[in-house]
């Protein structure tokens, strides 16, 4: 075991602050990662404030952070994927029981012994929980290191962890979007990485915001048009005429809006998480055979096909770099969604 600098919170009320942190040796499956940039997601704030004690109450201290990405500096005996001076990646699983319907599946993120990144029981026992990546350093087991393309801007590739392949997932698994009409609910953290996915898979893309604003970097991000979506004239034009439409909004909103935007076998897939439950008019969905679903990030071999189509399409997030030391302001902000489009933390600045 070693201590690494971190970041943690002490209870719902405190502010991050330096602390440090143990951190376990290598195992022989293991791999430790010097930390290079972290993305802040916004369910870092809610474990933080404890927001989700119903679901997952937070243990404190917590360090928050799964969108992690740095350099390998030491591998355990077994491993074989990896060696020292590798980028890679992390994000919100460090293991799973590699043994059920969904491990064998590659849904990892559904397997009933997941572990999250952070603010999950350790298995290892050095802590009583996870510590995730507003650390130095992070020891993962290797099936759930991602290999990351040498050709990307770090600080923006760290939010493709959580934020990146949240997006990319349910886009890949709807199918071939080439040339359809996508549309994107919401422009912010994920929203904006929806954008740039269904760009590059070939679709049409529409984002729906309800702040005319935004419109001008929806096209910037590369989207082909914009709805202001509390203009009841711009939707009637054009409802009935999407294909698909992921839905990345955690506030409340008219969802039957959205369905009505679906032609036939029109899908809507929901990312995002209000606290109350969405009243689904069933005739929406009657009329054109249409679907509502969901979606959770991905698994690991998702997540890595995911990197290498944004090496290979040259995709990162819109980030805005702080130092560690400017955490609270950025949760701060974070809360009134003034950020374009991802704080991503300069791990250096922790030395
Ligand atoms: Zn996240
Ligand atoms: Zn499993």
């Amino acid at each position: 075991m070693y201590q690494a600098k971190a970041y943690s919170a002490a209870s719902a009320t405190a502010e991050l602050a330096a602390t440090s942190i143990p951190r376990r040796a290598t195992t022989p499956r293991d791999v430790q990662i010097e930390i290079l940039f972290c993305g802040i997601c916004h369910s870092d704030l809610h474990a933080v404030r404890d927001e989700w004690n119903s679901v997952m109450p937070t243990v404190y201290p917590i360090v928050p952070g799964h969108e992690i990405v740095g350099r390998v500096t030491q591998v355990g005996s077994e491993v074989s994927n990896f060696k020292p001076g590798d980028l890679v990646g992390v994000g919100c699983l460090v293991d799973s029981d590699h043994d059920c319907p969904s491990c064998n599946n590659n849904v990892e993120q559904f397997c009933p012994d997941a572990v999250f990144t952070y603010n999950a029981p350790d298995q290892h026992g050095t802590a009583p929980v996870t510590y995730g990546g507003y650390s130095e350093s992070i020891v993962v087991d290797e099936r759930f290191v991602l290999k990351v393309p040498e050709n990307l801007q770090l600080a923006g590739v760290a939010p493709l962890l959580c934020a990146g392949i949240t997006t990319y997932s349910p886009i890949r698994r709807w199918g071939d979007i080439q040339g359809k009409k996508v549309g994107v609910v919401g422009l912010g953290g994920l929203g904006h990485m929806g954008v740039k996915f269904a760009k590059a898979f070939g679709a049409f893309v529409t984002v729906f915001t309800t702040s005319p604003r935004k419109r001008e970097d929806a096209l910037r991000l590369g989207a082909d048009e914009v709805i202001v979506s509390t203009d009841p004239e711009q939707m009637q034009a054009q409802a009935g005429s999407f294909a698909f439409i992921l839905d990345t909004v955690a506030a409340e909103h008219d969802i039957n809006a959205y369905l009505g935007m679906l032609g036939l076998d029109g899908n809507l897939t929901l990312v995002g998480a209000p606290e109350t439950p969405y009243a689904v008019s069933a005739f929406a969905l009657l009329f054109g055979r249409k679907s509502l679903s969901g979606s959770l990030i991905g698994g690991i071999a998702e997540t890595q096909e995911m990197l290498d189509f944004c090496g290979a399409h040259n995709i990162t997030s819109d980030v805005e770099v702080i130092p560690i030391q400017q955490i609270n302001q950025a949760y701060q902000r974070l809360a009134k969604a003034d950020v374009k489009y991802r704080f991503s933390i300069d791990m250096a600045s922790l030395k």
